[in-house]
């Protein structure tokens, strides 16, 4: 995956080969800070940015996206800033508000803390490129583990296999079923019950 300013930088260097006005941009009155020359706005795949009229002797650019990071409550663990939800081209992540000084970003691999049935990896929540939730293992690609069904620390009380998976039905109730396809077992659950509860932490040490 390219860096932000990576993707800037290919949106610059495709408009400066095509002629004419929108290679230009639109003018600012704000001055580059780095060589004192006028900055304008352009706009590029990956959204609208002020780059240096300079360029390409000057490489100075900067984002006009980031009305659209959100703070968080959190601090960012390089350098101790707050730090942003921001929305980029694949969806939202959580960097540095002090991008582009500071490259933070947070990882969003939740790790369940549960085993992974096929190797000593750990279950850890991912999101496909469009967003949605899917289950998959720590040591990927190693290990092509994955799911769509969350995982459940619970050992199946048919054939005692560790990992159970918790269906969601949007209507009507959630079961748990077990990962072993020559099991048959299947239980419907309280939604109430599940979601009140809070998963125990069964880490194991390995
Ligand atoms: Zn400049
Ligand atoms: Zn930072
Ligand atoms: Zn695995
Ligand atoms: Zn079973």
């Amino acid at each position: 995956i390219k860096s932000y300013n990576e993707l800037l930088d290919e949106d610059l260097k495709k408009a400066s080969q095509k002629e004419g006005v929108k290679s230009k941009g639109i003018p600012s009155e704000e001055k580059c800070p780095e060589c004192g020359r006028p900055l304008v706005i352009k706009s590029g795949k990956y959204g609208k940015f002020k780059a240096c009229s300079g360029f390409p002797e000057c490489r100075y650019k900067k984002s006009l996206n980031t009305k659209e990071a959100k703070p968080l409550d959190e601090k960012c663990p390089e350098c101790g800033s707050q730090l942003v939800l921001r929305q980029g081209r694949y969806g939202s992540f959580i960097a540095c508000s002090n991008y582009p000084r500071c490259k933070y970003i947070k990882k969003e691999n939740k790790d369940t803390g549960i085993g992974c049935p096929e190797c000593s990896g750990t279950i850890v929540m991912k999101k496909t490129k469009k967003g949605k939730v899917f289950y998959g293992c720590s040591n990927f690609p190693k290990c092509r583990f994955a799911s769509w069904d969350e995982p459940v620390s619970r050992p199946c009380p048919k054939c005692g296999r560790v990992l159970v998976f918790r269906k969601n039905l949007i209507k009507g109730k959630s079961y748990l079923y077990c990962g072993n396809k020559d099991c048959d077992y299947k239980e419907f659950i309280d939604r109430e019950k599940i979601w009140g509860k809070k998963r125990n932490k069964e880490v194991g040490a390995d």
